[in-house]
């Protein structure tokens, strides 16, 4: 490779509207405008990055001010003096801003300042403001000035790859385009055709996964590509993708989400070893396997009766997806959904994937193996008219109440029940003098009203009986929760002798 190397996106940029690429709905839109001569003051461009904004931005300059016509065209020449220039990013009257680096009034002043002056060589003068989000409100207000009143030589082309950022008083003044992203097919026509004139091999297999991880971006696709021939010499093949992106091989994936669901978990465990060991990122893996998810759904009985074709899988692997599918409810396949898509952030933010992956597995056999609640209530209907007795059942449920003979009792068992708040005005202000049939006779320190309502509610519904709560108005120097704890925690001679160690210590909580 030569020193003078051009990365691909920019040697193959789009110099037209005929060869941008998977845009059909905004290039036919743009071209009628152009043709009738329905010019706007105002574009504005939105969509994931890549997607060709800034090339449409350029071409749509070169429409406007071309020298092959009489007038704005739909086709420039690309070889006028005018065409040339913008293609360059050098003309005079078109003005590219990066809006992250003139984020500040002043710098969007002067340029609009500017803009009262009729153009130097060109028909119109065009501002194409890339990344017009950025903006601060401030230069957003500059900007809505000219917009209101454009001198008539004065065309803006905004792009945004965040359109909600930009205001709406911005938006209804432009015309909007959204740049769709670019489907799988359409962006491996476009390589196979630019590994044909770079002359370099590119199989199948590798062209699908490098269109597949470009994610609708022509760009991204295409810097991909780059580094596949950098890496390979220029042989591209479907194992020099793989190792590239650090993806293992959807058909382990298939294999991988088979044993998953089998609910073998020492089986499945020692298969993520085997592909982490193998060097497959196990990001990438949770969204190979989300992706198998995804598409597990689509192709379910329950959905879907006939072939679902536009999958990224090989017949042979469709077959094995339709049989692992079968045993599988829609119900657990959401599920497994949900967990893994939860999982996306925590193995961002974990130090160490591999345990939080290993993790996940568990979690997800774990919704593998369980029934569903349908099958719960199913389980339970049939079960229900074996009990010819009802009795024993009412015992359980009796067993299963709570008994509150002590203060310690109450204690424990609203700490269990995370009854939080009133474990903590029970423990730290409650003396209990006596507790017996269902009667608990108590000074409050504090004397919240609302303490002996709250706290025989919650003892009948535990309990199942009725309970009364005699509140005395003397204190009779019994201790609280805390303090017998505080005490019995002084009284050990581990603390004791801790104690003695820090001289000014003091139990402050006990916890
Ligand atoms: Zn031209």
């Amino acid at each position: 490779m030569d020193s003078s190397y051009t990365v691909l996106a920019r040697k193959y940029r789009s110099q037209d509207f005929k060869s941008l690429i998977g845009q059909d709905v905004l290039v036919k839109t743009l071209t009628t405008a152009i043709n009738t001569g329905r010019i706007a003051h105002a574009y504005i461009f939105t969509g994931i990055r890549g997607t060709g904004k800034t090339s449409t931005a350029r071409i749509l300059a070169k429409a406007l001010n071309c020298l092959s016509s009489d007038g704005p065209t739909a086709s420039p020449c690309g070889v006028c003096e005018n065409c040339r220039a913008i293609a360059a990013g050098q003309h005079i009257d078109v003005l590219e801003i990066d809006a992250a680096s003139h984020t500040g009034v002043d710098n969007m002043r002067d340029i609009l300042d500017a803009a009262q002056y009729r153009p130097t060589n060109g028909r119109y003068k065009v501002y194409i403001i890339d990344e017009v989000h950025m903006l601060s409100t401030s230069a957003f207000n500059a900007l809505l000035k000219t917009l209101e009143e454009p001198p008539a030589h004065v065309i803006f082309i905004l792009a945004t790859t965040e359109i909600r950022k930009v205001p709406v008083t911005i938006l209804s003044r432009c015309q909007r385009f959204d740049l769709v992203r670019v489907p799988v097919e359409t962006l491996k026509q476009h390589f196979a055709w630019i590994a044909g004139q770079e002359k370099i091999e590119l199989s199948d297999a590798a062209n699908e996964l490098l269109a597949r991880a470009a994610d609708g971006s022509v760009r991204d696709g295409l810097s991909l590509l780059d580094q596949a021939i950098a890496q390979t010499g220029g042989h591209v093949d479907e194992q020099a993708v793989l190792d590239m992106l650090k993806r293992a091989d959807r058909g382990v994936v298939v294999n991988f989400m088979e044993t998953l669901l089998s609910g073998d978990t020492s089986a499945a465990l020692s298969k993520a070893d085997e592909i982490y060991t193998n060097g497959a990122d196990l990001a990438m893996l949770l969204n190979d396997m989300m992706e198998w998810t995804h598409w597990a759904t689509r192709m379910h009985p329950a959905i879907h009766a006939g072939e679902v074709t536009n999958s990224p899988y090989t017949a042979d692997q469709r077959e094995q997806i339709k049989k692992i599918d079968a045993n599988v409810s829609l119900n657990t396949l959401s599920r497994i959904w949900q967990v893994m898509v939860a999982a996306v952030p925590e193995m961002q933010a974990s130090g160490n994937q591999k345990q939080c992956f290993d993790m996940l597995i568990v979690r997800l056999m774990h919704i593998a193996d369980m029934p569903s609640v349908t099958d719960i209530l199913k389980n339970q209907r049939s079960a229900q008219p074996q009990t010819k007795n009802p009795e024993p059942k009412e015992q359980t449920v009796q067993k299963s109440k709570l008994s509150v003979e002590t203060a310690n009792d109450l204690a424990t068992a609203l700490q269990s029940s995370k009854e939080i708040l009133l474990y903590s005005y029970y423990t730290s202000n409650i003396e209990v003098i006596e507790i017996s049939n269902n009667t608990i006779k108590y000074f409050d320190r504090r004397g919240d009203a609302d303490f002996a309502h709250k706290m025989a509610t919650w003892l009948n519904e535990k309990t199942g009986h009725i309970w009364t709560l005699e509140r005395i108005q003397e204190s009779q120097n019994t201790h609280t929760i805390t303090e017998q704890k505080k005490e019995e925690l002084e009284s050990d001679p581990m603390v004791a002798s801790a104690m003695d160690l820090f001289a000014d210590a003091e139990i402050v909580g006990v916890k």
